[in-house]
């Protein structure tokens, strides 16, 4: 591994990721973290999730309303996208790149603001967002992969059109219905070691209702009416909720099914051309599968990748540093060969996970 300094900091991977830092993995029992049966507690986070995917199915339904009636107000969503973008790079840049992968390091004060963006954008505290995804990581596509479109705990999801199908919803949002995520403690213990994620991760609802208020705020000063405050609810609270959600559940749905796999990555993982624009880079699927713990998920110049930029621009103003990204020999070392059989879904062995 070695270091360059051109024109920031960045860290250039040149041995396997594997041996990269945190997170600390360990070998814990398989069917121990299969949930089977749903406990009053999982139903009750059943219905909380049901209420965060539908009540900004509301929300949009509500704008649509209104706008029909009064006129599209172009101020209100740029309330809105403003919001979105905030949110999203909490999601993109801070719960995945910097608390998941560690893919680069920043100061608490950074940590903490991407940690409450990321915390508004209502995916869960940052903790359980992050031992979900370090688990994705590790079973990606196999029967232990909390949302993979297609394997299951009990199984493939089927062939033909209807598999797809059932795979695709239980990928984008099904899986938030079957319980909580259990054994997630062994991937999370340095995010609980760091003081400034776990007072964010406890502040999570604060974070949440802190969201929907200040776009409130901004619409009511704005326009200076309660109609205002109720659209700046609407348009930069639940709307934006709506938008962000939708986008980050496509990486995972989306992204497994459709698109190019340039690299071997041990799953079914995509780069998809729509999903990497929308998704502030992270449609660049396989892409970020063959080097997890990589900064930059677009690793060409076309693939655009905002969160990378945006992780540049703040270590051009020293707001990150030790950036991680895979040098040329290393991506050539992983880009899949023609003649290479594809994958094949089994569930694999723990030595098998990136
Ligand atoms: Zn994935
Ligand atoms: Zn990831």
């Amino acid at each position: 591994m070695q270091l360059t300094r051109d024109p920031v900091t960045v860290q250039i991977l040149t041995t396997p990721h594997r041996t990269a830092p945190p997170p600390a993995i360990e070998k814990a029992s398989e069917e121990g973290d299969r949930v089977r049966a749903l406990s009053p507690a999982d139903r009750k986070l059943r219905m909380i999730n049901l209420g965060a995917v539908l009540v900004p199915i509301v929300g949009l339904v509500m704008v649509t309303v209104m706008s029909w009636g009064w006129g599209f107000d172009w101020v209100q969503f740029g309330v809105s996208v403003g919001m979105s973008l905030a949110t999203a790079f909490g999601i993109t840049v801070g719960f995945h790149r910097l608390f998941t992968h560690r893919s680069f390091r920043a100061p608490a004060p950074v940590r903490y603001t991407l940690a409450a963006l990321g915390s508004m954008a209502v995916q869960g505290p940052v903790i359980e967002w992050a031992g979900t995804h370090r688990r994705h990581h590790q079973h990606s596509d196999g029967e232990e992969d909390p949302h993979s479109p297609h394997m299951h705990a009990d199984g493939s999801w089927g062939d033909g059109i209807l598999g797809t199908l059932r795979g695709f919803y239980h990928a984008h949002v099904g899986w938030l219905f079957a319980g909580r995520c259990k054994g997630l403690g062994k991937y999370t213990k340095d995010l609980h070691a760091d003081p400034v994620v776990a007072m964010v991760n406890r502040q999570f609802l604060f974070w949440v209702v802190a969201g929907l208020v200040l776009p409130a705020v901004l619409g009511g000063v704005i326009s200076l009416s309660w109609t205002g405050a109720l659209l700046g609810f609407l348009w930069g609270g639940l709307v934006r909720i709506l938008a962000v959600h939708h986008i980050t559940w496509s990486v995972n749905s989306i992204c497994h099914l459709w698109g190019s796999s340039p690299f071997r990555s041990h799953d079914e993982s995509r780069n998809n051309v729509l999903v990497g624009v929308l998704g502030m880079g992270e449609g660049w699927h396989n892409n970020h599968h063959a080097f997890p713990t990589s900064a930059r998920h677009g690793l060409t110049w076309w693939q655009l990748d905002t969160s990378y930029l945006l992780i540049r621009g703040m270590a051009l103003v020293g707001l990150a540093s030790d950036i991680r990204v895979p040098d040329a020999v290393r991506i050539e070392s992983k880009r899949r060969v023609r003649a290479e059989p594809p994958f094949q879904p089994v569930n694999r062995p723990e030595s098998a996970a990136p």
